[in-house]
């Protein structure tokens, strides 16, 4: 339980139990994401008032069930990170990702580092258990699916990214990483840009096609180099689909001075930070800039298959911890000191 920014974590017992359209999922992982580290330790409010669970990368077995979600019972499950209302009038037209009444897990409910969750059905995800053993994975291992993968998947998506086309990804560690592989996924001829030269090697190897230290090149020398490319490989000069995924003021610098004509820039991290940029570029170079608020419940079965049919690699990009050492992981993670995505997994 989180008590306060910076407070010590505590362990603390609770009955979960399900109500009419609940269910308890047991958890069998869940990942540590930059968004918990800003709750913790720069002070980002929780909606939900403390003590609270963190963590919203769950994944678990169904264990217990209210009224009405009796066909859960015993299901792998991969839980959504914001949950919908699905009844209002923007879930029905489909605009599940800023239902006003949205629930996410370790914000606005008890989130997933703790032994059980307690959450409503709508939105949770079926794991195949057969093809998640045929693709080597634990049920804990997919628990990243459910933010750090499913957020680029609605960004890949909704930016319309098609074969042949060219992405440019700034920032490859954790969402980033995945985001490279989304949109190889999707078919594009994917640029990898940061300053971690460890993560640009580790990314090369799984879908880059080229990556760029921006602490060597930056600026226009980059965007001459990306040109370059593109001219040597026969891929597009314009409509490039750039992907903010740094989540720091530098990048978000560097990702918007990469527009070309008919660019989509979409904002995929996140950060306090401001930046100045000439916002008429948009205008001038008739091109758009796209957010995503996690991603909608209904395009998790999509991800999932992408995941357990090999397309997008988890395994070189996550560690499982045991939850009993959350605050050494949390100060690892904040201290980037991981290389790779923690998913704590609760002690026997
Ligand atoms: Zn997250
Ligand atoms: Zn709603």
């Amino acid at each position: 339980m989180m008590n306060g920014v910076n407070e010590p974590l505590t362990r603390q017992e609770f009955v979960a139990q399900a109500a009419a359209g609940e269910v308890v999922v047991e958890v069998a992982g869940c990942g540590v994401c930059h968004t918990d580290l800003g709750f913790y330790y720069d002070g980002v409010r929780t909606n939900s008032e403390l003590p609270l669970a963190l963590g919203h990368e769950i994944s678990g077995r169904v264990v217990a069930t209210g009224d009405g979600a009796g066909d859960w019972l015993n299901k792998a499950v991969l839980i959504p990170a914001v949950i919908p209302c699905g009844e209002c009038d923007l879930c029905r037209r489909g605009k599940g990702t800023i239902c006003r009444s949205q629930k996410m897990l370790g914000n606005d409910i008890q989130g997933g580092f703790a032994s059980h969750v307690v959450i409503p059905i709508q939105g949770l995800c079926p794991v195949d258990e057969k093809r998640l053993a045929a693709a080597g994975l634990e049920l804990a291992d997919i628990s990243v699916v459910a933010d750090a993968v499913t957020t680029p998947y609605q960004a890949v998506y909704q930016a319309g990214v098609t074969e042949g086309s060219l992405a440019i990804v700034v920032g490859v560690g954790g969402v980033g990483g995945y985001c490279v592989q989304m949109a190889k996924a999707f078919g594009a001829t994917v640029v990898a840009i940061d300053i971690d030269q460890g993560k640009l090697d580790t990314i090369a190897e799984h879908g880059a096609a080229i990556t760029f230290n921006a602490r060597e090149i930056s600026g226009r020398d980059l965007k001459k180099a990306i040109s370059a490319f593109a001219q040597e490989n026969g891929l597009p000069s314009t409509e490039w689909f750039i992907f903010e995924c740094s989540g720091s003021k530098p990048g978000q610098e560097s990702a918007y001075s990469l527009i070309v004509h008919g660019a989509t820039l979409s904002v995929v991290g996140f950060t306090m930070d401001k930046v100045e940029i000439r916002l008429s570029n948009l205008m001038a170079f008739h091109a758009r800039v796209l957010g995503n608020w996690g991603c909608l419940t209904e395009h998790y079965p999509g991800t999932l298959d992408l995941v357990l049919d090999g397309k997008i690699e988890l395994k070189a990009f996550i560690e499982q911890k045991p939850l009993s050492e959350i605050s050494s992981v949390f100060d690892a993670v904040h201290q980037q000191k991981m290389q790779r995505r923690a998913i704590l997994v609760p002690d026997a």
